[in-house]
């Protein structure tokens, strides 16, 4: 049950409107939307998910609300426009919540999109924004500046690296993140493999994690949604030896365990990584992180214990690393995960947050 609260609270939770839930276009809002669902419910709080038609998320009460999808944020220049489709999902979602909002204590918001920050002075419950990405547009940072100096407390982030990319990061709550620790399996021993996770898409960097597996001869094991097609074959034609392997989109289930027969992930973004969720999700099955020193990696890995933080940008940083990764514990790795991105500890950092908030 609730540390904090006395009575339950009535939450309205309002997903991302850039994909279904379950179709991997959310990327890890989709994942840590559930955590979020999961962590409040176990504390005794009531919830209901407004989500895109055709989400799937089994054990809760789940709105599905038709219409246009967002496109997403993240290959846009910095002065893009802010854009919403005739029939937008995303004005539907909200044109919901306003209708119904009288029915709960307070709206979250996933949606890394300006609408429902412009929205929150008009609206009669308060509303908690939990942003997904570092600062992308000046329009986007002007309207969440605007709700974060306006509506003190009401704005969350996943890392401290992610809230220094906005003007406005002393409004900032760092929430860092939480998972299902019971559905990923410790792994002692990993086959020659490395594995590189996420969406396929430029600012994820996929070819730096490429050229270093080439370069050390260990098969790379790559899984995720391919969201820019000529993206993923340009690499494909850049790099025709390279030993690779593309094992698709997995569920959780699926993809811990094979994350786990890993000796190590590489995660090699160009961008600030808000997070990282793909990072705790190997630190749960045991796999060490090989990461770019930059945005939520590395704040999570610890640098000679759980993976190693290799300079930005540097294929030949992570050769090496990837030369050393046996000397890690892997016990290490899982320990860190219990410790720190637990659903328990998520839900007291949510807890405290909305305590905050609310009063
Ligand atoms: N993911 C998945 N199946 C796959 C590959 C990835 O479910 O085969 C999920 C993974 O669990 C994680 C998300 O995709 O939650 C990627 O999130 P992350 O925070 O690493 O990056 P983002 O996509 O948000 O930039």
């Amino acid at each position: 049950m609730s540390q904090i609260f006395q009575k339950p609270l009535k939450i309205l939770l309002l997903s991302t409107s850039v994909g279904a839930l379950g179709s991997g276009l959310g990327g890890g809002v989709e994942l840590t939307l559930k955590s979020v669902a999961q962590a409040l419910s176990r504390r005794g709080h009531s919830l209901t998910i407004v989500a895109p038609e055709g989400s799937v998320l089994a054990g809760v009460s789940l709105v599905p609300i038709a219409g246009t999808l967002q496109i997403t944020a993240q290959t846009q220049g910095r002065d893009a426009l802010v854009t919403i489709p005739q029939n937008s999902v995303l004005g539907n979602m909200w044109d919901y919540a306003r209708q119904v909002q009288r029915e709960y204590d307070l709206l979250f918001n996933f949606a890394y999109d300006w609408l429902p920050f412009y929205l929150t002075p008009f609206f009669e419950r308060p509303i908690a924004h939990l942003v997904s990405m570092g600062s992308l547009t000046d329009a986007m940072d002007q309207m969440i500046e605007k709700v974060a100096v306006e509506f003190e407390g009401t704005i969350g982030v996943h890392s401290l690296a992610q809230a220094e990319t906005f003007r406005f990061k002393n409004h900032c709550r760092n929430l860092q993140n939480g998972f299902d620790l019971s559905l990923y399996q410790f792994c002692s021993q990993p086959k020659n493999q490395l594995a590189w996770v996420g969406r396929i898409a430029p600012e994820k960097g996929l070819e730096d994690a490429v050229a270093a597996a080439e370069i050390v001869g260990i098969p790379l094991k790559i899984w995720g949604v391919i969201q820019d097609e000529a993206y993923w074959q340009k690499i494909l034609a850049d790099y025709p030896t390279a030993p690779i392997e593309y094992g698709g989109f997995l569920s959780t289930t699926e993809l811990q365990q094979v994350l786990g027969e890993s000796r190590a992930l590489l995660m090699t973004p160009r961008w600030v990584e808000a997070f990282g969720n793909v990072a705790i999700e190997s630190l749960a099955c045991g796999v060490p992180v090989i990461a770019y020193r930059r945005g939520g990696p590395s704040e999570i890995v610890r640098d000679g214990e759980t993976g190693w933080l290799v300079e930005p940008d540097s294929v030949d940083g992570l050769v090496s690393a990837i030369h050393k990764i046996d000397s890690l514990d892997r016990t290490l790795c899982r320990q860190q995960a219990e410790a720190h991105y637990s659903l328990e500890a998520f839900g007291d950092r949510l807890e405290s947050w909305f305590a905050a908030l609310l009063h």
